[in-house]
């Protein structure tokens, strides 16, 4: 990925937008810079004896909204950059949204798959002490994110509470169901990003049956993503993972395929089902379809491949896929692009539900979790949407100008200290 830097692209937005919002430069200049930054290593005892050493990240953007709010990723090529980027997403995302939050990210440099079970729990102990002192329900809340899940969350959960001497489940979200986790949250981002598809498509005057869709990445988002657009009547023509895609013209078998990938260490390139062929990464972005979803890494639609791209509309399933010279040429291009700040908010605004119900002691049921986040998505949407028509700016400009003037109000309204 050479020299890329995804902090440089969250900067160039925050200008954008501070520049049609008719601001000064320092109105908004406390958004550019993350509030706190911590940088850990730490060991951890192998299952064979020896003592390996880890480097991991958490990042405070913002707390200007309320606390610091958003996930822990595992991954071999996670940086500060990386993660700095990341928190400020989650600042602007729960902004738009209107949760109140602000922004956080944290990382561990490390291939979890190259890690016994053990060898995890003990890893993620570790890291969830060492970033101990800034966390807590009331200033950072963790989540699951890339190669993270409920599992882990419930580590992070118990080693946070036994450092502290008692159960704190608002400590972390994205729990399993039985220490305080909320029904609905496995699924949310992928939700949010289907209700995200379904309601652009009818401000565009298409519906999602027949809409053909190609999802990148079948992680947690892009395969609820996958499913519940099926279920919506939309062609899934396209899927694809780490070892590549799978593609059939009149729609795969989402189902089928997912019980597939279900089984521990499959991979789509060994899918075999009637009409399939395999296309590349790139391929597969490069296929004509009606919608895109990115669900995987960011910086997937750069400045090289973008002017491949054949989709109508793209649905940021990630974090940062579109870099900002690629989102020139899809504008030019007229493709519309639904940012990732609006498209995977679903998943933090379920955490919220989450949050809300531990630090009350209350549990909701899932219909009314689904209602509430529908609630929130389409109410986020259509603003967005509304600030977006009819005038020159793309979706990604409409967002952070409504995210920005909610950040730069409370900053305004709270004061800067002394
Ligand atoms: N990691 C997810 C995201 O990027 C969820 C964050 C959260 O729920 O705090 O939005």
């Amino acid at each position: 990925m050479g020299t890329y830097n995804p902090y440089e692209n969250v900067v160039t937005m925050i200008r954008d937008a501070g520049d049609r919002l008719g601001y000064k430069e320092c109105d908004y200049i406390a958004t550019m810079y993350p509030e706190r930054e911590l940088k850990v290593s730490f060991p951890v005892r192998m299952d064979d004896g020896t003592v390996k050493m880890f480097e991991g990240y958490r990042v405070q953007h913002s707390s200007s909204r309320g606390p610091c709010k958003g996930g822990i990723r595992y991954h071999p090529d996670s940086d500060e950059n990386e993660v700095k980027a990341l928190a400020a997403w989650m600042t602007f995302k729960c902004a738009v949204v209107g949760i109140p939050y602000g922004g956080a990210k944290g990382a561990v440099k490390v291939d979890p798959s190259t890690l016994s079970r053990n060898e995890l729990e003990r890893l993620t102990r570790r890291f969830t002490a060492m970033i101990a002192p800034m966390l807590g329900p009331e200033r950072d809340i963790p989540a699951p994110d890339i190669n993270t899940n409920g599992e882990i969350m419930g580590w992070i959960m118990d080693t946070y509470s036994m450092l502290k001497g008692y159960a704190i489940p608002g400590v972390v979200t994205g729990k399993p169901i039985d220490i305080g986790g909320s029904l609905g949250r496995p699924e949310a981002t992928g939700r949010g990003v289907m209700i995200t598809t379904r309601e652009i498509l009818k401000k565009l005057n298409m519906s999602v049956e027949k809409t053909r869709v190609v999802v990148q990445g079948m992680g947690n988002v892009g395969s609820v993503s996958a499913r519940l657009l099926s279920e919506q009547g939309a062609a899934v023509i396209a899927v694809s993972d780490v070892s590549g895609g799978i593609f059939r013209e009149s729609g795969l078998d989402i189902p089928d395929i997912l019980r597939f990938l279900e089984e521990k260490g499959n991979l789509l390139k060994d899918y075999k089902q009637s009409g399939v062929t395999y296309v590349s990464n790139q391929e597969l972005l490069a296929l004509p379809t009606d919608v895109l979803i990115p669900a995987a890494m960011e910086n997937q639609i750069n400045g090289d491949n973008a002017a491949n791209v054949k989709a109508k509309l793209i649905i940021e399933g990630a974090n940062g896929p579109t870099t900002v010279e690629a989102d020139k040429i899809l504008e030019a291009n007229g493709i519309v692009v639904v940012p990732d700040i609006l498209a995977n908010a679903g998943g933090v605004v379920v955490s919220y539900f989450e949050w809300v119900q531990n630090i009350q002691s209350l549990m909701w049921d899932e219909d009314e979790i689904n209602k509430a986040q529908a609630r929130i998505m389409c109410k986020a949407i259509e603003t967005v949407y509304e600030n977006y028509h009819g005038k020159n700016i793309s979706l990604r400009t409409s967002a952070y100008m409504i995210a920005l003037k909610k950040l730069v109000t409370a900053k305004k309204t709270r004061g800067i200290f002394p």
